[in-house]
């Protein structure tokens, strides 16, 4: 009953956040919160994790889209909700599925944060562009009338596994989890530091995330995956260089790939803390068991 009563609190606890544009919501990672018990010998257990309705969409799986909202009437194509009747999009906190998957064991993709594409910041992901003042549509140069790209990192599965620890995140030593902790936060301040930019900068920007990436990617193995993708999914955007204000779109495309590597690296470091703490006071209880 306790139990039950704790996953109660949590629904409360977990806080949802809008971003700055118009993007699904998500879920504030230094927010969450995963519950404990403790067993009858004082031992710290990680609460069963079962039936937590996502908040995000309310347990229907589903959210109205928002990737195709400012495209025209007779816009046919939406990566996203495929311009389907309702426009429904699959929501992208539980993956579709209604219920909010252990935070222990998963986690929004860095590459897509969930959504399972990168969107087309050429054509804004309608596929389609009026080029040179013409009044006919062309297909986008760079997705080639898809209006997205697969994400390379999760393969377009959303949710991706957490810090490869032994024997894992949840049950790894207060030695582990330390280390684990301190390259998580180099990895944020590497990643804070750089400032995304288009045009001739554009590669030194996406080099020095890649390389970031990479440098977590020992203990974090979805960041590793992220650098190839995202470079090919650059070299595609780089194709509407032909453009006004491609540099500014390179840059904020660089952005949101920055956004969605830190959400992730906020996401562990927020649960390898919890772990962290729950390893430090068992073995603090085993140390005290064993002066006895
Ligand atoms: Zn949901
Ligand atoms: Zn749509
Ligand atoms: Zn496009
Ligand atoms: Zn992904």
């Amino acid at each position: 009953m306790t139990c039950l009563f704790r996953l109660v609190v949590l629904f409360v606890s977990l806080f949802l956040g809008a971003e700055a544009s118009a993007q699904q919501k998500v879920l504030l990672p230094e927010k969450l919160e995963r519950p404990t018990v403790t067993d009858d010998k004082g031992v710290v257990q990680w609460a069963p994790w079962k039936g937590v309705k996502c908040q995000g969409c309310s347990g229907s799986g589903k959210v109205k889209c928002d990737v195709c909202d400012r495209f025209g009437d007779d816009a046919t194509n939406c990566p996203d909700c495929k311009r389907s009747k309702e426009r429904l999009a699959v929501c992208r906190i539980c993956a579709g599925t209604g219920e909010l998957a252990d935070p222990l064991d998963k986690v929004a993709c860095p590459g897509c944060q969930g959504a399972a594409f990168q969107l087309c910041s050429v054509c804004g992901g309608g596929g389609r562009l009026k080029i040179g003042g013409a009044k006919q549509w062309s297909d986008c140069p760079s997705c080639r009338g898809d209006g997205a790209f697969k994400c390379g990192t999760c393969n377009g599965s959303r949710l991706v596994e957490p810090a490869a620890l032994k024997p894992s995140l949840r049950e790894a030593s207060v030695k582990d989890l330390a280390k684990a902790i301190t390259v998580v936060d180099a990895a944020l301040t590497e990643v804070g530091a750089i400032e995304p930019a288009g045009g001739d900068k554009a590669r030194k920007s996406v080099k020095a995330l890649v390389k970031a990436c990479d440098t977590a990617g020992g203990t974090f193995p979805p960041l590793k995956r992220l650098g190839k993708p995202f470079e090919d999914f650059m070299g595609k955007i780089y194709a509407g260089k032909q453009f006004q204000g491609s540099a500014e779109n390179e840059a904020n495309t660089i952005a949101n790939a920055k956004k969605s590597a830190e959400y992730y690296l906020k996401h562990q470091k927020r649960m390898l803390d919890l772990a962290h703490k729950r390893a430090e006071a068992n073995a603090k209880l085993a140390g005290e068991q064993k002066g006895k």
